[in-house]
């Protein structure tokens, strides 16, 4: 079933035309997360119309990077993007500017969805995903079902768990010490320069302090950056510890623009083996196969099972 997906990010949109798991074409755009929700739809039907597939597709996929209501396809909250998100009707907005039906998730659940029909997590029937970009996503999948709960937030929370409980640093959530506030990119650039060697470091001249920066400087030798980044992957490490004991998973995917960043992979897995109580053994980290595609690709699986 041909399906017309939009995975709506911090910072840019992703459209696409899958079918079947299989996608037909794909298109990036940028997009600001200060615009209104009335807007950002706008730019959307203008950027699909001219998909040159849009035409055959059969359903509008729409995954949105906060709290939804599936069942009700409402978005409930998001943490301060898209203003007036909470207030538009996705499904008559689908119907009335496509003649389409509409469903309507959570980004990281749409991902964990992709990741287990069509990528890393094909073969087994339950997992969680840990999406590391701007801020943490996170979703869970248990015996063959993404998790959403009463009202939408069961499993995709897991970036605002609390790691921390002395000193701990404030989330934008509104809850102290979850692990985004020491493991999201809009963190990375404090928690650097509170380090007491920062004005030593190469990360003085980084325009944009994120994954990609920590670990550059990391194989340049920079001492702040060696710190900076073993700080981070303690903080994911005792989530994915968190999130592992919640929900029982056979694997943890690593989702986001940094999953590629083999160190990371490797210290995650390094904390889960050492932490983590699972008589049964040791939960294995896995890379997402199509990161910037485990979105749209969910979108799709959701119109396949319908
Ligand atoms: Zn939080």
């Amino acid at each position: 079933m041909k399906t017309l997906c939009i995975d709506l990010g911090g910072s840019r949109v992703k459209l696409a035309v899958v079918d079947a798991g299989c996608i037909e074409e794909m298109r990036i755009f940028p997009i600001d997360h200060d615009s209104p929700m009335s807007e950002v739809l706008q730019s959307v039907e203008s950027q699909a119309r001219n998909l040159p597939s849009v035409g055959g597709c059969l359903g509008i996929g729409f995954a949105y990077p906060g709290i939804v209501d599936a069942r009700r396809q409402r978005v409930m909250a998001g943490n301060g993007k898209y203003t007036d998100a909470a207030t538009i009707d996705y499904a008559a907005w689908a119907r009335e500017r496509f003649g389409l039906p509409l469903i309507l998730t959570n980004d990281a659940a749409a991902a964990i969805c992709g990741e287990m029909a069509y990528g890393a997590g094909q073969g087994n029937e339950s997992a969680v995903l840990l999406m590391i970009g701007t801020g943490i996503g996170n979703a869970a999948y248990s015996q063959g079902k993404v998790l959403t709960g009463k009202h939408g937030t069961l499993g995709i929370l897991g970036g605002h768990i609390a790691i921390a409980h002395e000193a701990p640093r404030r989330c934008t959530c509104g809850n102290l010490g979850c692990l985004e506030a020491y493991a999201g990119t809009w963190a990375l650039a404090n928690i650097a320069q509170e380090h007491p060697g920062f004005k030593d470091s190469c990360l003085k001249d980084v325009e944009r302090i994120d994954y990609c920066a920590l670990a550059a400087g990391c194989a340049a030798g920079d001492s702040v950056c060696r710190d900076v980044f073993d700080g981070v992957c303690r903080a994911l490490g005792t989530g994915a510890v968190n999130l592992i004991h919640a929900y029982d998973p056979e694997i943890l995917i690593l989702s986001g623009g940094a999953s590629h960043i083999a160190a990371l992979r490797t210290a995650i897995q390094t904390h889960i083996d050492a932490y983590s109580w699972t008589p049964w053994g040791h939960v294995q980290v896995v890379t997402a196969k199509e990161p910037e595609a485990s979105v749209v690709l969910g979108l799709s699986s959701l119109f396949e099972e319908r």
